[in-house]
């Protein structure tokens, strides 16, 4: 038995009657994603009594939800994954450099075996409210199942992106044909996606971000008709995907896995590139086309993490890489007009996520695809034959909705949270999120925020970066078993502090500028519209120094009692 438990069973007296002292956790740990899993393995093995629970019926969190043909990683598979778990890394054999979707499920299953994870799970359950009592300093938790639970400490690894977004189209539900939203696609037998034949159909997808661009090259493969509903183009730049074969794997095994942690650790975002550093206006023009050439034959995000170190600082640097890719698309596609259509021209290239595209401008050339502009022509209803624009009605067999997430705070607004005083967190953070290192909030006392709203780990290489806040994390929990400690949470100036610094990081860039799932944007009653960043964008070694920082400092900035 834990200290915690100790403690809980001195003071766990439910006030409604429900739960008995057994049922009093050390902690609970909402999602079963890379995240969740790994914090739930790493309390456990601290010796902490632990529950996991996942709303999906297994493991794997975005892995597991988004089964859509062509779902796939744009983090390189080796950098992507437990380097802190020994033997999955270097045992694991990748056939892509840019894993699908049902490969990262294998992987993330492997991991879970190896973590005899799923014994500390439930799954099928949904946390739908996390109470803090503040007479026995315990999180209450309800449950879809009509169950309940309670615990010191309350850990949400809930996902930035696992919140599915539906559009609010008129008629939606008349549509006659099927539909599909890119996040709840059905399950094939293999963990991929269920096979949708797309032959002889006319398809419309609605979507252009990171998720719709991978669909579209498959669909338009089959398709009688495409129809590509666009809102805003974004700066897509090619994937590059490859096969690993066997000998490269070997090759790539052969590095010393504790090296490569350590220079993804380096690096502003954990993916495996340097930024230059050198500014764009310190090389000539023909200097800069070639590093432009070279970084878009190269596969990967290069071009958007290891180009001129102020491209998202300079709007110079920005519009020299955006002119570059604009022709790109002009050479790629063949209509002029559809081509000028494709290029962004209200943001900068960067400051929204760089979808990565295999084939994707080419599938305008098809005479079976057309892109239908919605900036020229809205939405007006979906109806039961297809979808209505303002000039024509699209008649349609298929609809796949890609509209993305309630990005970063979605999941964690769809549970009723509240704090000290009965204070709801989806109030506090009404204007934009207030945290300390992204991990806490202050009148949230034992909640944790894995991967959250700014925090280190989500504008990152999650695969990494989520792992090394979990193993923090950790460390600080002990740290507060070894004082005895019952509770922890934010010193507000020190909150204030961090909240200021995120957003002024922010407006320091040109992301500043841009609507991206990362911002909420609100308009006040003034008609004044307000972007407040929901991710932290400075550098991730930064971030974690800091954290250590604090740490040495026996948790600097936090209240521990
Ligand atoms: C299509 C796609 C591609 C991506 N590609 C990359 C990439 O290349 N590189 C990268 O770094 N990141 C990528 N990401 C981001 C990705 O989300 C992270 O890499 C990572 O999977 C996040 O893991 P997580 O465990 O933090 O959250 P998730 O994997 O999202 O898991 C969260 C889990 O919590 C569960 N959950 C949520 N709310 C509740 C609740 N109330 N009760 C019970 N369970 C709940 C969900 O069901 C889900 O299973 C991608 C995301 C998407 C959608």
């Amino acid at each position: 038995m834990t200290t915690i438990d100790k403690i809980d069973r001195r003071n766990a007296a439910a006030p409604n009657g429900h739960e008995s002292s057994q049922s009093v956790l050390d902690a609970v740990v909402i999602g079963a994603g890379i995240t969740g899993m790994y914090q739930t393995y790493q309390l456990r093995e601290a010796g902490f009594s632990v529950q996991g629970y996942e709303a999906g019926s297994d493991i794997g969190g975005t892995w597991y939800w988004n089964r859509y043909p062509g779902c796939r990683l744009d983090t390189e598979s080796y950098a992507y994954g437990y380097f802190g778990l020994s033997g999955v890394i270097p045992e694991w054999q990748w056939s892509e450099r840019f894993a699908g979707q049902p490969e990262l499920l294998r992987y993330l299953r492997h991991a879970a075996e190896k973590m005899d994870i799923r014994r500390s799970y439930r799954f099928n359950v949904r946390v739908t409210a996390a109470h803090f009592d503040e007479s026995t300093n315990l999180w209450r938790l309800r449950l879809d199942d009509g169950t309940q639970a309670a615990c010191r400490y309350l850990l949400t690894a809930v996902g930035p992106l696992s919140a599915t977004r539906m559009p609010n189209i008129p008629g939606i539900e008349t549509f006659r044909g099927e539909s599909f939203h890119s996040s709840r696609w059905p399950r094939g037998e293999d963990e991929g996606p269920r096979e949708v034949d797309f032959t002889g159909k006319r398809v419309g997808v609605i979507g252009t971000g990171a998720t719709g661009v991978q669909i579209i090259p498959i669909v338009a493969r089959t398709a009688k008709t495409l129809r590509v509903f666009q809102r805003t183009p974004n700066w897509c730049t090619p994937l590059g995907n490859h096969a690993l074969t066997p000998e490269l794997m070997a090759q790539l095994r052969g590095y010393d896995s504790e090296a490569f942690l350590r220079f993804l650790k380096s690096t502003p975002t954990a993916f495996p590139y340097d930024r230059n550093d050198k500014k764009a206006s310190q090389a000539t023009e023909e200097e800069r086309q070639a590093l432009f050439e070279s970084l878009y034959s190269m596969p990967g995000y290069g071009i958007w993490l290891s180009g001129y170190r102020d491209l998202l600082t300079s709007k110079t640097s920005n519009a020299y890489l955006a002119k570059f890719i604009a022709n790109k698309i002009r050479e790629r596609v063949k209509d002029p007009k559809v081509a000028e259509k494709l290029i962004p021209t209200n943001h900068a290239f960067g400051t929204r996520r760089v979808p990565m595209e295999t084939n994707y401008y080419e599938v305008y050339n098809q005479p079976n695809a057309r892109l239908v502009d919605l900036r020229e022509t809205p939405i007006v209803e979906v109806t039961p034959d297809g979808i209505r624009t303002s000039d024509e009605l699209h008649e349609l067999d298929v609809i796949v909705f890609a509209t993305g997430f309630d990005a970063v705070t979605g999941s964690l607004d769809r549970i009723d949270i509240r704090g000290k005083g009965g204070v709801a967190l989806k109030d506090v953070w009404k204007d934009g999120p207030t945290t300390y290192l992204g991990l806490q909030i202050a009148g949230f006392p034992n909640l944790f925020t894995l991967v959250g709203a700014h925090n280190g780990a989500s504008f990152c290489n999650i695969g990494v970066c989520g792992a090394l806040q979990v193993e923090w994390v950790t460390r600080m929990i002990k740290y507060l078993r070894d004082r005895g400690s019952a509770l922890v949470e934010p010193d507000t100036s020190y909150q204030e502090r961090w909240t200021e610094k995120v957003y002024e990081d922010y407006a320091k860039t040109l992301l500043r500028d841009t609507d991206a799932w990362w911002v909420k944007t609100t308009t006040g009653p003034d008609g004044q519209v307000r972007r407040r960043a929901l991710i932290y964008i400075g550098s991730a070694p930064e971030y974690r120094a800091l954290c250590d920082e604090m740490a040495a400092k026996g948790y600097e900035g936090f209240v521990v009692r």
